[in-house]
């Protein structure tokens, strides 16, 4: 957490002390310094802050959260967020998710050791004398939604909602015009309730006899939400089952419905993707940063090009409500608007000829095979292809029950402690993120057994390093590292102790996020060559020095792996120290011989891998910590 000061724009509501006093909203300057969070009245002719308005000493702050919008909150207030103190709340309302993220996660992280941190809080606002979410009409009220992370902790997302599309670059976006009265777009962190509707993006053909089947592009309405992955849905003929979560979308722009609709995509996966699509007019639309807007992305190879370039466009509206890219074709709607500039560049690069979509291909994986599966029928499975060879045995890819994709680890007899591990699999079956490979069931009923997770189609994520990326961009590498960071810290959360984190261990899903793999299976290898430190085997090159002396495993063993996989990403797949062989290492690491900075890494990334492979374990940081630098410096090099 770097020391300087926050300083940003906000619009602050006043506190209504009294249940009578209006509320008002004025833009202040708030700034947070090492004591307090400040604000002022501010200039903006001048660009420069007044008279000091309030302040909020730090270490008085007892929750940090965001809030729920009002009902028709007006453009500019969509997202709110709250810092309760001894006073009650004040809320505080930012320009995008970005930048509220950003300060949640400041505040959160100088509060972290303050005493009276709260477990719960109001989820919305105190209105008029009552909170807005549970009714109850004293202000002090105890909060009636349990927190999902406390002192200082950063909420593990849901899968659906872990990319938010960063700020674009002033230059390449056209300027933007006041926005006319539009149905307001609550932010998309805040995911469906029960009672919203929701929109599959996927059909989903019920795999267990709970489950309820989705047709692509139905609305269905949530009933319940009590376990994060499995919803329970009805359809519109009134029936009801479970669903995979992450197969539906909430309602909210009316756009989830049309293909070339990517909701929840930043700037630099759109690139991503199209430059991998590398097809002349490829384009897709997603959600501007700018609250309730949104881009158009366009791949073009003008000219005949080999390396193609990406531009991005705002869809402007006119004051009249009408939407354009280029000022003299307005259109009523964005479908209209896309189908002209599908027939027209008009202005863009190129016509828009193919829409570029992470979803039409495949459906994503569901969490696990049906609601409440974890034993799996082998004759379900099919196998397709040989995906390797790991230190199991075979690894295949396939399908179960002819339509989803798997991996199955074929556990060549005597080389694993099967019964330990069954045991074990039913808790790894709870581990979820969307930064982990989902491990989706067994089979033991046979010998080999089965292990079936989730598949990624680009595979391991060194061979990805060493031989697909070409040229990657600083952001793309600091992408891969963050996937990484909030797949351990949430594994961190989860006291799982890795055991083998390394590159070879994170496997690259079709859209280039990264998941980590093979969490916790070391315990279960029989092979003394990889088990014992002093084999052939044994991640030396990954491991600290208490690990290689005393075989001290922790989250911070993990914490050292993680700054060489780090190394190994900015190396584009090096071995890490590849002069020395294993026991050279043993004894130059323990005497404080480190890896060298790679090239393509400038200092702060640096300073951030060398950060894991302090000597003394407790001074290295948590992965929580980790996320938080990384996205920073993401933020900071948008
Ligand atoms: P083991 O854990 O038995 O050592 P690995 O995890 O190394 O086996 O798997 C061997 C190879 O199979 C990997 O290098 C990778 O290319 C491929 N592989 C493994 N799991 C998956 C998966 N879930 N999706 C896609 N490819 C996979
Ligand atoms: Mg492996």
């Amino acid at each position: 957490m770097s020391e300087r000061n926050l300083e940003q724009l906000f619009i602050k509501r006043s506190q209504q002390k009294k249940k009578t006093s209006p509320l008002n909203y004025k833009e202040r300057l708030f700034v947070l310094s090492d004591e307090k969070i400040s604000y002022y009245d501010y200039d903006p002719e001048k660009g420069k802050k007044k008279s000091l308005k309030g302040s909020i000493e730090l270490e008085k702050i007892k929750c940090v959260e965001t809030v729920i919008p009002e009902d028709n909150s007006p453009p500019e207030r969509l997202f709110p967020f709250q810092i309760i103190y001894d006073e009650g709340p004040l809320y505080v309302f930012s320009k995008s998710d970005d930048i509220r993220k950003l300060w949640i996660r400041k505040i959160r992280h100088v509060v972290r050791f303050n005493k009276d941190l709260m477990q719960k809080y109001h989820p919305r606002f105190w209105e008029d004398g009552v909170w807005r979410c549970c009714q109850q009409a004293v202000k002090q009220a105890m909060g009636c939604q349990v927190l999902e992370t406390r002192n200082g902790g950063f909420a593990n997302k849901s899968h659906r909602k872990s990319r938010k599309p960063l700020p674009p670059t002033p230059e390449e976006e056209k300027p933007s015009r006041p926005l006319p009265p539009q149905p307001p777009q609550p932010p998309p962190q805040q995911g469906p309730c029960p009672g919203s509707t929701v929109i599959a993006e996927y059909s989903y053909p019920p795999m267990a006899p709970q489950d309820l089947e989705l047709r692509k592009d139905e609305e269905y309405t949530i009933l319940e939400m009590s376990d994060a992955n499995w919803w329970k849905a009805r359809d519109k003929y009134g029936k009801e089952g479970y669903i995979p979560a992450n197969y539906v979308t909430e309602a909210t722009s009316g756009l989830e419905k049309f293909d070339w609709y990517c909701k929840n995509m930043n700037r630099s996966q759109a690139e991503h993707l199209m430059k991998t699509e590398n097809k002349d007019g490829g384009f897709l639309v997603r959600d501007s940063s700018k609250a309730g807007k949104y881009t158009v992305s366009v791949f073009s190879k003008a000219g005949g090009e080999t390396v193609g370039m990406c531009k991005h466009y705002n869809i402007c509206t006119t004051s009249q409500g009408q939407f354009y890219l280029a000022q003299s074709h307005n259109f009523s709607s964005i479908p209209d608007l896309i189908n002209y500039h599908q027939h027209n560049s008009a202005g863009l690069v190129s016509r828009l000829k193919h829409f570029v979509s992470n979803r039409v291909e495949s459906a994503p994986s569901p969490f696990g095979l049906g609601y409440g599966v974890w034993e799996i029928d082998p004759t379900h499975l099919t196998f397709i292809k040989e995906l390797g060879c790991g230190q199991f045995g075979v690894v295949k890819y396939g399908k179960w029950q002819g339509q989803h994709d798997v991996a199955i680890k074929m556990i060549k007899e005597g080389s694993m402690s099967e019964d330990d591990f069954i045991e074990e699999a039913k808790v790894m079956m709870k581990l979820r993120h969307q930064n982990l490979v989902q491990l989706y069931g067994v089979c033991t009923t046979q010998r080999p057994i089965y292990i079936v997770t989730e598949f990624l189609s680009n595979g391991c994520l060194l061979t990805y390093l060493r031989e697909t990326l070409k040229g990657p961009t600083p952001i793309h590498l600091l992408e891969m590292c963050k996937d990484v960071t909030e797949g351990m810290a949430y594994l961190e959360s989860q006291q799982f102790i890795h055991r083998d984190l390394a590159a070879r261990n994170c496997l690259v899903a079709a859209n280039g996020d990264i998941k980590v793999t093979d969490f916790g299976l070391s315990r279960y290898v029989l092979d003394d060559e990889y088990t014992s430190s002093a084999g052939t085997k044994f991640p030396v090159r990954w491991s600290p020095p208490e690990v290689l002396l005393y075989c001290k495993f922790s989250s911070k063993s993990d914490i050292w792996a993680y700054g060489v996989l780090m190394w190994e990403i900015y190396t584009l797949g090096k071995m890490p120290y590849e002069r020395l062989n294993n026991s050279e290492i043993v004894d130059k690491v323990s005497t404080g011989l480190r890896l060298y900075r790679p090239q393509l890494a400038n200092e702060r990334v640096y300073s951030i891998m060398s950060t894991c492979w302090r000597e003394k374990a407790e001074e290295r940081p948590t992965f929580e910590e980790l996320a938080s630098n990384v996205q920073d410096l993401l933020y900071e090099m948008q």
